[in-house]
């Protein structure tokens, strides 16, 4: 009775997943589809959940949303890849959304949101991963924001007006929000030169580009 019971609810359940995937657009035979139509539509992918998540991430630093939700996610101060996924069950279904929007905005094949889901995973695991590689390929992504740029977002904590969004810098630029961190990392910038300065050598390139041996007699 069970096992007739468990077997036709997993036909409907199938059934109904079957329609709502015709519905939405997406497909799931042959043919596969083409590098450049996987290519255009995770960049729109990108670019929708990057927009909606800013406002979405911009929402939960109000006093309600952080003390009722976000606090979680912001318990790290310096973040690990683990801390990725780690929020408020709430939060993972409010940023579901902008994560759904794209693929039910420009239906494609069904291979090409799974790529899109381990992709966006993979870039939310880096963000948070503490290291800021120089030889990643991430590195040559326009506007691209990185693991540094979302450090400074967990490091000023509740405070926070800096830095919310996900992938790219260009929404906290075109709003404002990267003030603080841009001024943030201007008087570091400053600081570390006094140093290399006063230890009597000057070094060309950025701060990322300098290393903790500089400034050993700090
Ligand atoms: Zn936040
Ligand atoms: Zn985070």
């Amino acid at each position: 009775m069970l096992c007739e019971l468990l077997s036709s609810s997993s036909v409907l359940f199938n059934s109904l997943l079957t329609r709502l995937i015709k519905l939405t657009g997406i497909r799931t035979g042959l043919p596969l589809p083409s590098g450049w139509e996987m290519f255009w539509q995770l960049i729109v992918y990108f670019l929708i959940e990057d927009y909606t998540s800013y406002w979405v991430h911009r929402l939960l630093h109000s006093n309600w949303g952080y003390e009722k939700i976000h606090h979680l996610h912001h318990e790290y101060s310096a973040p690990m890849g683990f801390a990725a996924p780690y929020a408020h069950w709430s939060e993972i279904l409010i940023l579901g959304v902008p994560a759904f929007l794209g693929p039910a905005l420009v239906p494609g094949h069904i291979t090409n949101y799974w790529l899109w889901f381990v992709l966006r995973q993979v870039e939310a695991i880096e963000i948070h991963s503490g290291y800021d590689l120089s030889w990643s390929p991430t590195k040559f992504i326009p506007f691209y924001g990185g693991a540094e740029y979302h450090d400074y977002h967990h490091y000023v904590g509740r405070r926070s007006q800096s830095n919310f969004a996900s992938v790219f810098t260009y929404c906290d630029y075109l709003y404002g929000t990267d003030k603080g961190y841009r001024s943030h990392k201007s008087i570091i910038l400053r600081k570390m030169e006094e140093t290399l300065e006063r230890n009597g050598h000057r070094r060309e390139g950025s701060y990322n580009s300098m290393t903790s041996q500089d400034f050993k007699s700090e």
